[in-house]
């Protein structure tokens, strides 16, 4: 299927975007690797009157470390360029854990950092891992810069902070050390998560980031308070924390809610570094809650996202 008719800008600066977007408000859409975006319009579930190539804008991609120590990640750094960062491999592996993890060669190829965040899909990979890393984002708008924490960075189901003339210029993530882990289970066609978990362990105890469950990523909060309790859990201590992978948490789409027992479900965690650990257990929790084998659920949660694409693509 074609997209419909569009205009095409290709915008040589920052700034130049940003007023493009201002111009045509509603009507613009920003493309960046378009691997969710071009689908959309395919699919007739995004019509936007003009597309904003920012592919062309220089300084866009690039993955460095900034005056505060942290890694800075350009918004149109390509998953595969992340993944295969010497730099990000020794001083935050974590990121190119995930990002090895997203589709295929192709869609790592073309697909970018800021576009997979700003997008917000509820099954996509880097969004569990922002929460691991307690990463920020910056904006640039018309009134200039602004910088959003990720626990405010997404919003709801496809929807993040960034407003409809604002663009998602950079990532910021500090230095881990090597105790981290991310962890899915995905459908077997696209490479979506059915669930993923993101696990980061330091002196200060677990961060630990879940997708593919819920509307939108979520930190699996009560699971870390547990697991604090304890320096170098266990495995039954991670197994019994890992029944709580979804208190508290809204898991929202019709079709996604708790069907088995929590947790049980008869799978030997893999004793590698505790993060490997809890993530593994935590996946296994967290595809019972989805319970995405339910042939029902899967197609309550394709109509849901269905419906909020066209609400929030439009
Ligand atoms: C077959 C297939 C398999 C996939 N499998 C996975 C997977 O396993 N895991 C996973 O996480 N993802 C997966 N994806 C999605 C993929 O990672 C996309 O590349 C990503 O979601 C979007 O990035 P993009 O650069 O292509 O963005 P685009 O498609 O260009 O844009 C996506 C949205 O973000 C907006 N946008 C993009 N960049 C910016 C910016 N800098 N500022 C403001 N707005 C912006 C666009 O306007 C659009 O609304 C898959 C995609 C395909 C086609």
């Amino acid at each position: 299927m074609y997209p419909a008719n569009f205009e095409y800008a290709r915008p040589s600066t920052v700034e130049e975007a940003i007023a493009l977007l201002g111009k045509y408000g509603d009507d613009a859409k920003v493309l960046a690797g378009g691997h969710s975006l071009i689908p959309a319009m395919k699919l007739r579930l995004a019509r936007p009157k003009v597309v904003v190539d920012i592919g062309r804008i220089a300084n866009l991609s690039y993955i460095r470390t900034d005056t505060h120590g942290r890694f800075a990640i350009g918004a149109m750094t390509t998953h595969a360029e992340i993944a295969a960062s010497k730099l990000l491999k020794t001083k935050c592996p974590l990121l190119p854990e995930t990002a090895a993890h997203i589709g295929d060669v192709q869609v790592r190829n073309k697909g970018t950092i800021g576009g997979s965040l700003v997008h917000a899909d509820p099954a996509a990979d880097y969004p569990a891992a922002m929460l691991a890393l307690n990463a920020e984002m910056e904006l640039v708008g018309p009134k200039g810069k602004r910088v959003v924490r990720v626990a405010d960075f997404f919003v709801d189901l496809l929807q993040s902070a960034v407003g409809p003339d604002e663009i998602l210029t950079e990532i910021r993530v500090p230095e881990t050390s090597s105790a981290v882990a991310y962890i899915k289970t995905e459908q077997k066609a696209s490479g979506f998560a059915l669930a993923g978990v993101a696990a980061v362990q330091s002196l200060a105890g677990f961060r630990i980031g879940v997708t593919g469950v819920a509307p939108k990523p979520y930190r699996a909060s009560a699971v870390e308070h547990v697991l604090a309790k304890h320096k170098s859990p266990k495995s039954e201590e991670i197994a019994q924390a890992s029944m709580l992978a979804a208190d508290g948490v809204h898991l929202g789409m019709d079709g996604m809610r708790p069907t088995g027992p929590r947790g049980q479900a008869g799978v030997e965690a893999i004793p590698i570094k505790a993060p490997h650990h809890v993530a593994h257990r935590l996946v296994v929790a967290a595809e019972h809650l989805s319970d995405p084998r339910h042939p029902r659920a899967t197609i309550a949660r394709q109509q849901d996202l269905a419906a909020a694409h066209h609400e929030r693509l439009r």
